[in-house]
């Protein structure tokens, strides 16, 4: 093919890993184009993933908030009600507004962005099926693939995604009702937020989970914890069970399980069903074997330290590779590959790679578990202190929770820290900063922290690890 555009990095996909990706290389004077076939940038993360899914937890969560704990707080909202088109539309109007932001920053940064399909032709041409009808082909030196992933669907193939009563993720954020009972199989991230959303507006929801947990790679005791939070505001939970398929009609589905010893359970109904079972490496299309390039076994693509595939100039980043499936992931290797590129001394910690749950309260963590430390044999020391003794918790009325700190016995190095309770999210970073500059449970029990604020949950979470906190 001939070629009629040159680039030194192109980038095929647009989400959180491919954008920033682009905009780092232009940043460092790489001439950069982006091929994208969604029509919006953003990728899972901004259409589908991530910020749709906050949009509606704030706004059910806003919801609940009026109709159960106003009237503590002397604030008389009478009459509340939701609706949920409007939810919908406030949704839409953030994703939107988000999308077009990356758009703009494209332009801002002069990185090309071809709306298509784009596919190897060979290692260093792109053929590209935009998405108003013509093909077009760019050459370029290096390529980041950066194609995300898609739901996984549920083993077995029992049961399939038809996106009206048997819902991906993708379904569950565009829903035209409430579900009086949603069932859904697979207890991790996705679906609980997903289900915390369909709960505060009233469904049944029930959690069909294989294994004997919710959030199975979590700390143990934050998902016992978790677990029975979500027991008290109505969450149905069905450890050790499978689903085997169900039988779907236009108004519901009859769920047939077993548990995993192989005994027959009793069929279960529910209008909807999502399958969250999780999420693998989308590749489709892409011209791979064009390339030389196999997926392996469960399709991502295989990478080095600096991110490079088997064939030369040809480097992937993001849920197409190993490690977690997460934007801040994907956008910390964007950066680092293209610093590679440059010359320059990319990183990405994996030791220190944040991960949250947006229901109410939230959960947030970092670094190693208990679990993973008595698995390796680590000596180590726990540190915990809980909301409910923590000033401003109580002053909110949000005493759920806690902060558990785990430190190497010997040094007091902290080697993870495992938050639940409201604004976990926000609270992580720190323990992620003193984790990245190799910090002691002591280093950080000695910083100032303001009064009062949920941080000095943390703070003495820090003391308890190495001395004894003083508020317990
Ligand atoms: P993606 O975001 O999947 O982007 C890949 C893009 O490539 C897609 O837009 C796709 O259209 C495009 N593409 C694929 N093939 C081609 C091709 N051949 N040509 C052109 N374009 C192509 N993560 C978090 O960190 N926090 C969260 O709160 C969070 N919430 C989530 C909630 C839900 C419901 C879901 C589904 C995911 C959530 N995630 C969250 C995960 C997060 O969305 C992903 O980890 C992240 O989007 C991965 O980024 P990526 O750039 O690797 O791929």
């Amino acid at each position: 093919s001939t070629a009629n555009k040159n680039y030194d990095i192109t980038v095929i996909g647009g989400g959180p890993g491919g954008y920033v990706a682009a905009i780092k290389a232009a940043q460092l004077g790489f001439k950069t184009a982006i091929v994208e076939k969604r029509g919006t940038l953003g990728g899972t993360c901004l259409n589908v993933g991530c910020i749709p899914s906050k949009a509606l937890l704030n706004s059910s969560h806003k919801y609940e908030d009026a109709v159960q704990h106003f009237a503590e707080y002397g604030v008389y909202a009478d009459n509340v009600r939701f609706d949920l088109d409007q939810m919908m539309k406030q949704k839409e109007s953030a994703v939107k507004g988000l999308t077009q932001g990356i758009e703009f920053l494209m332009k801002k940064n002069k990185v090309d962005y071809y709306k298509g399909w784009g596919k190897f032709a060979d290692a260093n041409t792109i053929s590209i099926d935009l998405n108003e009808g013509k093909t077009e082909s760019i050459s370029s030196k290096n390529t980041i693939i950066a194609t995300g992933s898609e739901p996984s669907p549920l083993p077995g193939g029992g049961l399939k995604i038809d996106e009206k009563r048997v819902i991906s993720s993708t379904g569950a954020l565009s829903l035209n009702e409430v579900p009086k009972k949603l069932v859904l199989i697979g207890g991790g991230v996705i679906g609980l937020e997903m289900g915390s959303v369909y709960s505060r507006l009233g469904s049944e929801v029930i959690v069909v989970e294989f294994m004997d947990r919710i959030m199975p790679t979590f700390d143990k005791e934050i998902s016992r914890t978790f677990t029975n939070i979500l027991k008290k505001r109505g969450f149905k939970f069905m450890f050790g069970t499978k689903v085997l398929g169900g039988d779907v009609r236009e108004d519901g589905v009859t769920l047939n399980m077993e548990s995993v010893n192989g005994d027959k359970l009793d069929p279960l109904d529910a209008d909807y069903v999502l399958i969250a079972t999780g999420r693998r490496p989308f590749t489709e299309g892409l011209g791979l074997e064009n390339i030389g390039v196999t997926p392996d076994r469960l399709g991502m693509i295989e990478v080095n330290d600096h991110f490079a595939t088997v064939t030369p100039n040809v480097y992937a980043i993001g849920d197409v590779i190993r490690g977690p499936m997460l934007a801040h992931k994907a956008e910390e290797e964007g950066v680092c590959v293209v610093e590679n590129l440059k010359g320059l001394v990319g990183h990405v910690n994996y030791d220190a790679i944040p991960g949250v749950v947006y229901t109410h309260p939230e959960i947030a963590t970092v670094g190693k578990t208990e679990e993973e430390l008595k698995g390796e044999g680590v000596k180590y020391a726990v540190g915990k202190f809980p909301f409910s003794a923590n000033s401003r918790a109580r002053t909110n009325s949000e005493p759920d929770g806690l902060v558990k700190v785990l430190t190497e016995k010997s040094t007091d190095k902290l080697l993870g820290v495992h938050i639940i309770g409201s604004n976990a999210g926000e609270l992580i970073a720190e323990a992620v900063v003193g984790m990245e500059y190799g910090a002691s449970s002591e280093d950080i029990a000695r910083t100032c922290h303001a009064h009062p604020t949920l941080s000095e949950a943390v703070k003495e979470a820090m003391m308890a690890a190495h001395d004894k906190p003083i508020h317990m």
